[in-house]
């Protein structure tokens, strides 16, 4: 197997979502506008919130895409027009194709809200091809008990959410190929699995570092690999709040490119102008999520 090195490193710079939602963002910045067929990756939290402090993203649509958050700590919820509403909690994921179109809201539950606590997730947007954009929106609530859990060695312990990695396949359903993964690893802890050669592979670490095949990604410094057609992984060291010896958090994250053309306009993302330009008035005159 030839291994996959780091070929472009994408250091999360802060913004601001929402009510004040502080999110480290790897991407899009100027000059990466996505990596295909990763739309954004949103990086919310560790942090502690007090009672009453924890804010959300108030009503607000998406077409064309699906958004993908996956939760390692706190509470969160959604409601969105069609009536759909659900709570994550830790190790749960919300899989939603926008599809032709939603308007929602996500936020901290009530009791979250009212309490406070320990927010860490992390928000995908993966986008749809063409042919696909206008589906009926869809949800996977894939609870933390179906996700694919395994321990290959000793210090590493896998979970799949979706797709087939590292020897396991996830519980969820994917509209092109993808595969998405949660590592925790222990300093020096070593990990390595098999992924399809043809697919743009992410790596990005939540807490701590990581090495893979050698060059060390820092916290919260997406790394894009290279050719191969496997990925090697090293447990680092966690500098910040971490105690001695602490595991690193460590997402990997594979699909196959869609190469198609991208129309973009905050949340919608088509592919011609045309075709924002009839989402914009879709949501103007209330019919995108019909
Ligand atoms: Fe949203």
């Amino acid at each position: 197997m030839s291994p996959r090195s780091v070929v472009r490193t994408l250091p999360a710079h802060r913004a601001v979502e929402g009510d004040g939602f502080v999110v480290r963002r790897p991407f899009p910045v100027p000059g990466v506008d996505l990596v295909d067929p990763f739309l954004l990756l949103d990086h919310m939290g560790p942090v502690t919130h007090g009672p009453g402090e924890a804010v959300g993203t108030p009503v607000h649509p998406h077409r064309g895409f699906e958004t993908v958050t996956y939760l390692l700590a706190g509470e969160l919820q959604h409601r969105d027009s069609l009536g759909n509403e659900g709570v994550l909690g830790p190790g749960d994921t919300q899989w939603m194709t926008a599809g032709r179109g939603v308007l929602h809201e996500e936020g901290p539950t009530p009791r979250f809200l009212a309490e406070g606590g320990l927010l860490h997730g992390v928000q995908l947007w993966v986008n749809l091809p063409a042919a696909e954009k206008m589906v009926a929106p869809a949800y996977q609530d894939l609870a933390a008990d179906a996700v694919a859990v395994d321990h290959p060695a000793d210090g590493v312990t896998v979970r799949v959410v979706a797709g087939s990695a590292f020897g396991l396949q996830g519980p969820g359903t994917t509209r092109t190929p993808i595969t998405y993964s949660h590592l925790t690893l222990a300093p020096g802890a070593h990990v390595s699995g098999p992924v399809d050669p043809g697919h743009t592979v992410l790596v990005y670490p939540l807490v701590g570092s990581v090495t893979v095949a050698g060059l060390t990604l820092a916290e919260s410094e997406l790394g894009v690999l290279g050719p191969g057609d496997s990925v090697q992984l090293e447990g680092g060291s966690v500098s910040d709040g971490g105690e001695p010896g602490a595991s690193s958090e460590v997402l990997v994250i594979s699909g196959r490119p869609l190469r198609e053309p991208v129309a973009r306009y905050g949340p919608f993302v088509m592919n011609t102008r045309q075709e924002l330009l009839e989402a914009i008035e879709d949501m103007r005159s209330g019919r995108l999520a019909t």
